[in-house]
């Protein structure tokens, strides 16, 4: 899995980092989004993936495969 974030989309509700906090992580400055990982642990894919879902400015991309 990859992921990738569109950064200039992003409202700062901060819905992601609650889901995925490994991955996930908010700007002290602005509020919005950060990556922690793109390549996040497969432990964690399917938070991840429900991060994307749930992400009201459909910010989260995720791409599958590639481990
Ligand atoms: S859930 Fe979406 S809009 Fe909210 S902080 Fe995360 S990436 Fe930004």
């Amino acid at each position: 899995m990859k992921v990738t974030i569109d950064q200039d989309r992003c409202c700062g509700a901060g819905q992601c980092v609650l889901t995925a906090p490994t991955v996930f992580d908010q700007s002290e400055d602005d509020g919005l989004v950060q990556l922690l990982t793109d390549r996040p642990d497969p432990s964690v894919h399917a938070e991840v993936r429900l991060a994307a879902a749930l992400c009201p400015a459909n910010v989260i991309t995720v791409h599958e495969g590639d481990s």
